[in-house]
């Protein structure tokens, strides 16, 4: 497995880094040469966009984490705030709101106030891949942030996978076995005191093919929000 030390930047001298700083990549983040290379192009093309690893946003303190894929290259890649600025935004910030997971206005924009509410947000790759498709190297290179993020979140009790990558990486993370917990749409797996839930992801593909309804999608956090009570 790769780990943090290869990291640019190394600001413990060589000890082990505590998880809150290995949970946020350098913004020049070098692991993963191909989308390294993709994020020098966008930065190029578009100097104005965020075009870095996006972090991590909401509450250490929640007991919710949502799992994305990865972010949009329009979407979260330009703006530096997950699912902030595409379609997928919608679906999501508008199911926070109405599940009291978040609170204020969603406007697309990473300065609109929106706040998170027992709840925070990742992704299982955190630089924007060429059609959103992470190579699996990509994916298991880019989980230590994914571990670390977790490792800073003490109460956390209920992770829900967007989508099937997020689902088999957060097996990995959790060391879960995939034959024992397949993916499938409000599926529900328990390792120790958390419980993963899967949903499709709330891509506009998804969405536009009916793969995933908007009450589909609901059905999930209101799950999630009575099994917290
Ligand atoms: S995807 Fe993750 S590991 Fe790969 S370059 Fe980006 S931040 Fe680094």
């Amino acid at each position: 497995m790769t780990t943090i030390s290869t990291i640019e930047n190394d600001p413990a001298g060589g000890q082990p880094l505590p998880a809150l700083l290995r949970a946020e990549p350098d913004r020049n983040c070098p692991l993963c040469p191909r989308l390294a290379a993709f994020r020098e192009a966008a930065r190029a093309r578009e100097p104005g966009w965020f075009n870095s690893p996006v972090p991590s946003f909401g509450d250490p303190d929640g007991r919710l984490l949502i799992v994305g894929l990865a972010p949009g290259l329009q979407g979260a890649n330009r703006t530096g705030r997950p699912f902030t600025g595409d379609f997928a935004g919608d679906l999501l910030y508008a199911t926070l709101l109405e599940y009291g997971f978040a609170r204020g206005v969603y406007q697309a924009r990473p300065d609109d106030g929106l706040t998170l509410v027992d709840c925070r947000i990742s992704n299982a790759v955190r630089c924007v891949p060429p059609q959103n498709k992470p190579l699996p190297l990509e994916i298991s290179t880019c989980r230590p942030f994914l571990s670390a993020t977790i490792e800073t979140m003490p109460g956390l009790r209920a992770i829900v996978a967007l989508g099937r990558v997020a689902h088999d990486s957060m097996l990995k993370v959790l060391g879960l076995r995939a034959a024992a917990a397949p993916f499938a749409h409000g599926a529900i797996h328990a390792a120790a005191a958390v419980k993963l839930y899967d949903s499709y992801h709330c891509s506009r593909y998804n969405t536009n093919t009916r793969v995933l309804t908007p009450e589909m999608f609901r059905s999930v956090f209101a799950k999630v929000k009575a099994d917290l009570r």
